[in-house]
């Protein structure tokens, strides 16, 4: 454990991230929170009344964030912004995103203990639906704030058939004025994610925390082939043509192409396949299955892209399929800002972490978005055996508040800074 006084209160933060972590529960440590639910809405409303609390001016906003402003001496100036979501997956854990806004949080009524207003404005931020679960599509908070929703969000249903539209609605949200609720460009001056690891890294060092030094990008396609059905008795091997071998190909042929460099974090999932008509004695005819390419570099990433694709293609006249492929989604994988980097290097070492470990976020966080309209930095607490999104989720209150305390000190170095 690290040896460093912390100036944040431990206990209230412990105390605060107990008490969040009972508003959805499930099991002993389970959190089902889903974006815009009325489990969501009570969390949100329970972290409203410590922001208020703490003296900050509260709002929701019309894509369902929650935000707590401490303004600043200047209340032009562009913003520092903390946060992360409230949000949860439906068999989630107590810690992905409440350490963010918590943590957040902690830091701005820490500032204010210490009688310090800064010049700029801080927001603290619980983004909404950072998780995706709901309606299958993920960061709309933060994308929305900076301008990045895609046409007909608002129409995408959950699986009980209720509307983005609805649910904002239901929330007390208006859908009809999302642009009110846009960040004006050049508003933010940075945005600050403190987020667990979910991955074993920093366990694997034995370290409690680390810094992001970039985020990588998904690319999320369907491939959809279609070859021909039959009596898996009666037709002759040399007439198949059988989408399931060529999807098993495709599958085998996208893990190869990610492992080109052994060095690169370069990862591919195929994740979901369905099988039609999926039956034991009837050869498939069609399969469509979904691709996870992800990358911290663009343009490694878009070269894989295109060796994906280029295979694809000979594997379905190979076997003479029709093959089709859409894009779901494409995010750039984006790089932290070297300042705020430099300030997180410098000010672990005041607190008796001499080499802070730095890392790469396979996961996406509400940060990417954000780093179309500021600077952004993220700091990483260690995760107990990488588990997240389960109720195993993990990380002990001593490096959340570790996390926290370099979240503060950085907070303070970027006001004189900034
Ligand atoms: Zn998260």
């Amino acid at each position: 454990m690290i040896k460093t006084k912390l100036t944040i209160n431990q206990e209230r933060l412990e105390e605060r991230m107990e008490s969040l972590s009972l508003i959805g529960k499930f099991g002993e440590t389970g959190v089902c929170r889903l974006a815009l639910s009325e489990e969501y809405k009570e969390g949100i409303e329970l972290v409203r009344e410590w922001m208020d609390e703490a003296g900050l001016k509260t709002r929701t906003d019309n894509f369902g964030n929650l935000i707590g402003r401490l303004e600043g001496k200047n209340p032009e100036a562009p913003i520092l912004m903390l946060g992360s979501h409230l949000d949860s997956q439906p068999t989630g854990g107590r810690f992905d995103g409440p350490i963010g806004v918590l943590g957040g949080l902690e830091v701005v009524e820490t500032l204010q203990e210490n009688s310090i207003q800064p010049e700029q404005p801080i927001e603290v931020m619980a983004f909404c639906d950072e998780e995706g679960y709901r309606f299958g599509i993920g960061l709309f908070g933060s994308r929305g704030i900076s301008g990045q929703l895609q046409e007909d969000e608002l129409n995408r249903a959950d699986a009980d058939g209720v509307t983005r539209r609805d649910a904002l609605d239901a929330f007390g949200a208006d859908p009809d004025a999302l642009q009110s609720s846009e960040y004006p460009e050049g508003s933010i001056a940075a945005y600050i994610e403190m987020h667990i690891e979910q991955g074993p890294v920093l366990e694997t060092e034995e370290e409690p925390i680390g810094i992001v030094t970039g985020i990588s990008g998904p690319l999320w396609l369907t491939v959809e082939l279609t070859g021909q059905g039959g009596h898996a008795g009666t037709v002759p091997m040399a007439l198949r043509k059988d989408a399931l071998v060529g999807a098993s190909k495709v599958i085998a042929g996208l893990n190869e192409i990610v492992k080109q460099d052994p060095d690169a974090p370069t990862v591919g999932t195929v994740g979901n396949l369905t099988v039609e008509p999926n039956a034991r004695a009837v050869v498939p005819e069609k399969v469509t299955f979904t691709v996870d390419l992800r990358d911290i570099n663009l343009e490694r990433r878009n070269r894989y892209e295109k060796q994906l694709r280029y295979y694809i293609k000979s594997v379905a006249e190979e076997n003479r399929l029709e093959v089709d492929i859409k894009e779901d989604s494409n995010i750039s994988p984006e790089a932290c800002s070297e300042n705020i980097l430099d300030i997180m290097r410098e000010e672990s070492k005041t607190m008796g972490i001499y080499q802070i470990p730095e890392l790469t976020s396979g996961a996406f966080h509400d940060a990417l978005p954000m780093a179309k309209s500021s600077e952004i930095a993220m700091l990483f607490v260690r995760s107990k055996d990488g588990i997240s999104h389960d109720p195993r989720e993990f990380s002990t209150y001593d490096d959340i508040a570790v996390g926290t305390e370099l979240l503060y000190k950085t907070t303070l170095s970027m006001i004189k800074k900034y």
